[in-house]
């Protein structure tokens, strides 16, 4: 058996399965999207090998079966499936198709509607009379559940019509809105039962109990959708899907009020970007749109196919996960030297976007997951989370599938990887490793951090390749002529690249901090600890314990911070860029600059230790605030500002009569 054929029979097997866990027990094994991708993959197989093509392939039935218990009963109108569409070309696709088969139509109207995600119910109405209530089952046969459609407070038992026609067949979504499910499964697991998987499957359990009390309790809910009057005497004759909706609602059903007559596929897609948004706002489950051609003159035209009318298409909203291809298995090293394994897919679509790459964390994630590389996995990503793999579905396996282990060389440079203990994670911890530099630095460049346009990823690879950059503080002495070296690298490139690194000099010192990199410091804990720590002096010399204190910084970031600061090379990182000019102080604000010239030509000098503040940052605080330091006492000299154990400039000053001040008047001269 070659590829291709392996692929057809375990997506076949997994499929039937699939159906009959989720149309005969009401207890699926995958998600509904996971499924359709599966089926569509199989689809797709046979087309292009229609030889493989076998009568009990899943594809070639009207979905459901017939479950044993209730009477089959044969529907007068066999109920067909939809068509999907999965995005809005596939939608134009349809259209094109149909116009193909029958001609443009300038006029033509669709009527766009609500995919309820329930059950499909065919009920019988003769001479007004509610008689019968199926399932789908089949599409040709379902279950005579009469007895529990009855129990459907919005389904009437007599209709609202003066003059009933002979016979007619309503189609319709029976479903539970939200609460009532959540009610439900909150019963069932006070009685220790398992609760439903969705609401759907709450729904289908309910319709299949053999107690009608039991299904009254539950509170279902029905939408009518399709109205046929079955009745050559009767007056009552829709030409349109709009005016059969308007009628079912005359006959006293629920008809779902979204619903909108659209004069061309342009308000087509609107309606359906427009739930698309919406949907979260509904009280109950809709998987998509159903769009259907609202002449039925038209319709009749169009027919069916075997399986589905080809005057209806169902949209469906975007999946957010779907099964893919896990085809290679690289590592990677980060900016911390974590190694984490990357999963590289084959690219899927999921809410809106295309997945081509997962993290995998690390061993213990991929043994738990048990994934080899080959396998089918099944893929998540809701809106802007970041993707995920959730499962394998591992009777998809094909008999080539490889285990992974992790190295355990860096792949970088080749030094041992360490797993320190308790972590999961392993690391490089070569600090010269070239990874963790690249990572440094396009994380120093990042836009939160200095902000630096034109460094990416691919730059600064270029750099530490050619060995321009061996530490971030090497930045800043890159000339325009280093940067045209490089390949692809022009004059007007390189002298914005040189003064984009310049003008990084202005940050704040929050994003200074931001940008280091230290482990747990991200944006929103740099910016609390520069506001608590105004100078780096002051948080370079901070213990644990005064950083734990702070609101928002636990233990494990203050002992990161507080190791980061006892690394040497971490010392000579922040003296190497004050020196060329980066901001490692909070700045003042206007407000304060203002007040700081009011220390315009005063001269201090400092002697002995203060309670606070390092000589360094007093001195950086009076120059800031237009002050002037100087080493020695002069008549010149208009305060001496006195801390601990002073040393003779004290007795100096004194002798010259200039007045002394300790830290906290000098504190409340800057801020005065
Ligand atoms: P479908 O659910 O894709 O669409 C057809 C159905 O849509 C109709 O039968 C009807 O019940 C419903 N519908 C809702 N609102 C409607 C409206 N306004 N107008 C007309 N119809 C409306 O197709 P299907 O054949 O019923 O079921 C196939 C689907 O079932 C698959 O696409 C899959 O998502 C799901 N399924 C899932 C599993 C699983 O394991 N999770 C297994 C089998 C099938």
């Amino acid at each position: 058996m070659n590829k291709v054929q392996k692929r057809v029979q375990q997506l076949r097997q997994q499929l039937q399965q699939a159906d009959y866990a989720y149309y005969v027990q009401d207890n699926p094994i995958m998600e509904d999207e996971v499924y359709d991708k599966l089926y569509r993959e199989l689809q797709e197989l046979e087309q292009k090998h229609p030889e493989l093509i076998t009568l009990d392939s899943p594809t070639q039935r009207i979905g459901g079966e017939v479950a044993e218990g209730f009477e089959s009963v044969k529907h007068h109108i066999p109920l067909y499936s939809l068509e999907n569409a999965f995005d809005v070309e596939q939608l134009r696709e349809w259209e094109q198709r149909w116009q193909n088969q029958v001609g443009k139509d300038e006029t033509v109207e669709y009527v766009g509607e609500l995919k309820i995600d329930g059950n499909a119910l065919a009920l019988t109405y003769e001479n007004g009379i509610l008689v019968r209530g199926a399932t789908r089952g089949d599409g040709e046969t379902g279950e005579d559940i009469t007895q529990n459609v009855r129990t459907i407070p919005t389904i009437p038992l007599r209709l609202h019509l003066n003059e009933p026609p002979a016979r007619v067949e309503v189609r319709g979504e029976a479903f539970l809105p939200h609460q009532t499910f959540e009610q439900i499964n909150q019963q069932r697991r006070d009685k220790g039962e398992s609760g439903f998987a969705n609401p759907r499957n709450a729904t289908s359990g309910t319709l299949r109990q053999f107690d009608p009390k039991i299904v009254a309790k539950r509170k279902l809910d029905f939408f009518a959708y399709t109205l046929y009057v079955v009745d050559d005497n009767s007056e009552l004759k829709p030409q349109t899907q709009a005016a059969s909706l308007g009628l079912l609602e005359q006959m006293g059903f629920k008809v779902n009020p979204h619903r909108q007559v659209c004069q061309s596929l342009q308000q087509v897609e609107d309606f359906f970007h427009y739930w698309e948004q919406q949907r979260g706002s509904l009280p109950y489950d809709v998987d998509g749109v159903v769009v259907k051609i609202n002449s039925y003159q038209l319709q009749q035209r169009l027919g069916f196919t075997q399986k589905f009318p080809r005057w209806a298409i169902a949209l469906k909203f975007p999946a957010e996960q779907a099964p893919t291809q896990l085809k290679a298995i690289t590592v990677n090293v980060g900016r911390t030297g974590a190694v984490t394994p990357l999963a590289h897919l084959e690219p899927v679509s999921l809410a809106g976007t295309t997945v081509q790459r997962a993290s995998l964390h690390n061993q213990d994630f991929i043994q738990q997951l048990g994934v080899k590389i080959g396998d089918t996995v099944v893929v998540r990503k809701a809106g802007e989370i970041i993707p995920e793999i959730v499962r394998v579905l591992p009777e998809l396996r094909p008999a080539d599938a490889q285990a992974f282990t992790m190295p355990t060389a860096c792949p970088e440079c080749g030094s041992q990887l360490v797993r320190p203990e308790g972590e999961a994670i392993i690391r490089c911890v070569n600090a010269s490793c070239p990874a963790i530099l690249r990572g440094s630095l396009v994380h120093w460049a990042s836009r939160d951090a200095m902000d630096i346009q034109g460094l990416g990823e691919k730059m600064v690879e270029a750099l530490v390749t050619r060995q321009l950059v061996h530490s971030i503080a090497d930045l800043y002495h890159l000339t325009v002529e280093d940067l045209t070296a490089l390949e692809g690298v022009g004059n007007k490139l390189a002298s914005n690249l040189v003064s984009a690194i310049a003008q990084s000099k202005q940050q704040p010192w929050s994003r200074v901090l931001y940008g280091l990199g230290i482990r747990y410091v991200g944006k929103v804990n740099a910016e609390t600890l520069a506001t608590k720590f105004p100078t780096v002096e002051q948080l370079a010399r901070a213990s644990i314990e005064d950083l734990k204190v702070i609101e928002g910084i636990g233990e494990e970031i203050a002992r990161s911070v507080y190791q980061w600061f006892r690394i040497e090379a971490n010392q000579t990182l922040v003296q190497q860029l004050q020196a060329v000019g980066l901001n490692f102080a909070q700045k003042q604000d206007t407000e304060t600059t203002e007040t700081a010239n009011s220390l315009a030509g005063k001269t201090f000098v400092l002697t002995g230790e203060l309670p606070n503040l390092t000589r360094n940052e007093a001195k950086n605080l009076i120059e800031q605030a237009g002050g002037k330091v100087t080493s020695s006492v002069s008549s010149k000299t208009d305060y001496v500002v006195v801390g601990e154990n002073p040393g003779s400039k004290q007795q100096k000053a004194e002798q010259l009569n200039i007045p002394q001040i300790n830290e906290q008047q000098l504190q409340e001269m800057l801020q005065s």
